[in-house]
């Protein structure tokens, strides 16, 4: 039995975990584990980088073709695809936002992991509206790409 079975989180070793070259290209990181019967982030992809056995299946991402558009981020109703792209020293994470108020480019948020526990603070790079879900763009210090899936924003 996976670990997250028991505790209803992920961690990045239950991932498929990009290499550095795709990691700094810019890839789609889906965290949907669960086999549901969904499939709107396979639809969503404007390069068909996402692919499922069945409708029940996780979907799994093409690193190599993933074009780290986000139009999937946005689309899935599970909230369980994130963008995460290297640069410089630095990691460019975008992350679906639901909450209130939504932040605006320039303020400074709580990086969350998968727990919501704070790990340090985040830049926010960019905001756009994707359908109901705000797309939200931050950039985090690079050992932490793989880790900050979630952001607060303090009114
Ligand atoms: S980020 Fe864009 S290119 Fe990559 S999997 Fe999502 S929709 Fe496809
Ligand atoms: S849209 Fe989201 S919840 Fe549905 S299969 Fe894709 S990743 Fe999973």
């Amino acid at each position: 039995m996976h670990k997250y079975e028991q505790t209803g989180v992920l961690s990045s070793r239950d991932l498929i975990y990009p290499s550095l070259k795709q990691l700094q290209k810019g890839v789609a990181i889906i965290e949907c584990v669960q086999e549901i019967p969904c499939n709107p982030c396979v639809d969503s992809c404007p390069v068909h980088a996402i692919s499922m056995k069945d409708i029940n299946a996780p979907p799994v991402c093409d690193y190599d073709a993933c074009i780290a558009c986000g139009k999937c981020v946005g689309i899935c109703p599970g909230l369980a695809i994130f963008v995460v792209k290297l640069k410089d020293d630095k990691a460019h994470i975008t992350v679906p936002y639901e909450f209130l108020p939504v932040p605006a480019v320039g303020d400074v948020v709580d990086a969350l992991d998968r727990e919501g526990k704070k790990r340090d603070k985040a830049l926010v790079k960019n905001v756009v509206k994707k359908g109901k879900t705000m797309v939200v763009t931050i950039e985090v210090e690079q050992p932490l790409a793989m880790e900050i899936r979630n952001i607060r924003v303090n009114a």
